[in-house]
């Protein structure tokens, strides 16, 4: 039983107050992670739009108390604040997370662009997007990111292709049950996708009444079936309101015995036996406990 944390980071309030919490947590723990920061600036006021377009929406911004997980500011950059840097805001913050052994990945520019405007963008636009994080990675590293996690779990043709044309060593962009290289009737990419195996803690809360404890029970059971397993957090939830439980949750996880990888250490894996891999396709799907649709691995391939 094995464990990837992909922990991503949407927002300024998540960079500055959650990170650092979680950096201490994984320390005191011993566990290593994998990072997905939105390099460019915090627009997240504009993801308020969608409580007009986006069906399910509001009910999951009050269900979850969104306004308390993400706070009111945040809530209004991009709109009536302009939206702040998110990296460029705190550089020390990106070294620290490498200092420490862990993985430091993209999750995109402009996180709300992306997961707003994907579908009608050209190869040659997403990569432009792709390029401007790459840039003020680059600007603070010194050198550019390897794994690319696409906000909000949206990718079209043109961002396979240009996550291909980046030379990506593997991607995290989608919801499913193992790694593979995604297709569709069309199109293919010769690119190690590693989905996001269990449920994110602000899809499960508050569906059946659940409190974040519950939660973690959910978790657990699936766990308990074995194999290795991504669960995405979010720094500005389990970072902040939700520490505690997540606190709860990596002692729980650690106390069955299992022990916890790096997706990029996955992903070494995994290319040492390319053949192994196994194709799979990729749909827009939906699930329990969040609005809209997200990518999806497709359920009719069974893993050989
Ligand atoms: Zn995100």
């Amino acid at each position: 039983m094995r464990l990837a944390l992909k922990i991503d980071v949407d927002t300024l309030m998540g960079f500055t107050e959650g990170v650092p919490p979680l950096l201490e947590l994984l320390q005191e723990r011993d566990i290593p992670a994998s990072f997905f920061v939105a390099m460019g600036p915090d627009h997240s006021g504009r993801a308020v739009r969608r409580l007009f377009t986006h069906k399910g929406f509001l009910r999951k911004m009050l269900r979850t108390g969104a306004p308390r997980l993400y706070g009111f500011k945040t809530m209004l950059y991009g709109t009536l604040l302009p939206g702040p840097p998110i990296a460029a805001s705190a550089p020390e913050l990106l070294l620290k997370i490498t200092a420490a052994g862990h993985e430091l990945g993209l999750h995109g520019h402009d996180h709300v662009f992306w997961q707003d405007r994907l579908s009608g963008l050209s190869t040659t636009a997403v990569q432009a997007e792709i390029l401007r994080a790459q840039k003020v990675l680059v600007g603070i590293l010194g050198y550019p990111a390897i794994s690319f996690a696409a906000p909000g779990w949206q990718c079209t043709p043109a961002a396979w292709d240009a996550l291909v044309a980046e030379h990506f060593y593997y991607v995290s962009n989608t919801r499913g049950r193992y790694p593979y290289f995604p297709h569709t009737p069309q199109r293919s990419w010769p690119l190690v996708e590693i989905p996001t195996t269990l449920p994110t803690l602000d899809e499960l809360l508050g569906l059946g009444g659940r409190r974040a404890a519950d939660c973690n029970r959910d978790i657990l059971a699936v766990l308990k079936r074995g194999g290795t397993h991504v669960f995405t957090l979010h720094a500005e939830v389990e970072g902040r309101v939700c520490f505690r439980e997540f606190s709860d949750l990596l002692a729980q996880v650690q106390a069955r015995g299992a022990t916890f990888i790096r997706l990029v250490d996955y992903a070494k894996e995994l290319w040492q036996q390319p053949d192994l891999i196994p194709r799979a396709e990729v749909i827009s799907g939906t699930l329990p406990g969040r609005a809209g649709t997200v990518c999806c691995q497709s359920q009719g391939e069974e893993q050989p």
